[in-house]
């Protein structure tokens, strides 16, 4: 768990305004639901049998003797919060939900993998349209590339649906028996319970394994297969670039259909921004009406690794323009009330409020990130002028205080 702070924070109010003023243009809205929950919601929501649920959840008994989970992930909340607050129509207007928030999950810490992370999804409720898939797709890409990161990579599969799984599970549990001596022992539970579980397995001897499974997307029934070809023509006709992988599985049990996955060049073994997909059964699963679904999560640390590794030039700077420096006591009352006049203008001030050499004053300017360090010393005083100097540029100007605040704002 990490302590976010500056400059980074001002990183993550950027990706966070950004994500909002996306989210105004694809008309969907803000749903803020509790870190806590009961733990069943999960088990349902996200699998029993999924890695989330059985070795990674914060889970305990409150005071009233109720196990309560710290939330994993955030579907699982917002799909109980729309349920429980009759939020779902059955069809059209689609409801459109995003969140913001932090996540818990009790994983071995490295790179881009925290116990506590942030996560932006979205959820859309109500259509089966490919157009809404392509519509979410289209979300994760264009916020990533909005933040100019380059090197990602858009990863589309078709998981089926309960039509289509027998048939593949059949084949998948054949093909895995005759090679279980060679997978994990997990796996080999997985073979007759989760097949689709064994994917997704990092133990080396499964990966290879996995290599030469039968896949489902070879396996989709006819609804499936033409849902998959529509979303692939959708997401061409608005230029998002995406590469087909077959063995994308995703973590969670409650996928249909459309599972997506987006990963940068520049992250290391967890490479994955975000990720989500289809979820037609997950609403009458957790008690509600059948309402079929799509979302992702995208996870906000990654994208700040990514764009630190890239060294991407956002440029956001500190947000302090101004750095009021009086050169002695005498002038303090009157660098005071300029402070006021600046800020009262919404120009970010700040003022030096001890007694040092100008030279350090500088200096604290500079570390404090401000853009011009304005000095009033007794001649400034005495002349109705100031001198502003632009710590950018490493030039100097007389202003006079009626024209400060338009200098500094238009500069
Ligand atoms: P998931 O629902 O597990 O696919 O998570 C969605 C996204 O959240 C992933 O693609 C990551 O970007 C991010 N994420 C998941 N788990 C972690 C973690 N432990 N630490 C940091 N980011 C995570």
């Amino acid at each position: 768990m990490q302590d976010i702070f500056q400059p980074e924070v001002r990183l993550w109010q950027h990706i966070e305004a950004l994500i909002r003023s996306e989210m105004e243009t694809f008309a969907y809205r803000e749903i803020r639901t509790p870190v806590l929950e009961k733990t069943e919601l999960f088990v349902r929501g996200v699998g029993g049998g999924t890695d989330i649920v059985k070795k990674e959840m914060y889970t305990f008994s409150d005071k009233g003797d109720r196990s309560v989970t710290m939330r994993p992930e955030g579907t699982a909340s917002v799909v109980r919060a729309v349920n429980e607050h009759g939020l779902l129509n059955a069809g059209e207007p689609v409801s459109k939900y995003y969140y913001i928030g932090p996540m818990f999950r009790y994983e071995r810490p490295q790179k881009g993998r925290l116990r506590q992370f942030h996560q932006f999804g979205v959820e859309c409720f109500g259509s089966d349209s490919p157009f809404v898939d392509a519509e979410v797709i289209q979300i994760l890409y264009n916020i990533l590339t909005k933040l100019k990161l380059s090197d990602i990579s858009v990863k589309l599969n078709s998981i089926g649906c309960p039509e289509c799984r027998p048939v593949f599970r059949q084949n998948a549990e054949k093909y895995f028996g005759a090679v279980k001596d060679k997978l994990c022992v997990e796996c080999n539970e997985r073979i007759n319970t989760n097949p689709l579980r064994i994917y997704d397995c990092k133990t080396p001897s499964c990966k290879e394994n996995i290599t030469g499974a039968p896949v489902i997307l070879d396996h989709l029934c006819e609804g499936c297969s033409q849902h998959f070809e529509s979303v692939k023509r959708a997401l061409a006709q608005i230029g998002v670039p995406f590469v087909i992988d077959a063995r994308l599985v995703r973590g969670l049990d409650y996928y249909t259909r459309t599972a997506f996955e987006v990963t940068s060049k520049h992250l290391g073994a967890q490479d994955a921004l975000g990720g989500g997909g289809r979820y037609d059964d997950l609403v009458s699963e957790l008690g509600g009406q059948k309402t079929p679904a799509i979302g992702f999560g995208m996870g906000i640390e990654r994208v700040v690794i990514a764009v630190k590794t890239q060294n991407i030039d956002l440029g956001l700077g500190s947000g302090l323009r101004a750095y009021v420096v009086p050169l002695s006591r005498n002038e303090a009352e009157y660098a005071f009330k300029l402070l006021d006049i600046l800020r009262k203008a919404d120009i970010s001030a700040q003022m030096a409020v001890s007694e040092k050499k100008t030279g350090v004053h500088f200096k604290d300017a500079e570390k404090a990130g401000a853009d011009f360090a304005v000095i009033i010393g007794e001649d400034e005083i005495k002349n109705g002028t100031l001198t502003v100097k632009d710590l950018r540029k490493r030039s100097q100007q007389s202003v006079s205080e009626a024209e400060l605040a338009a200098y500094i704002k238009n500069n």
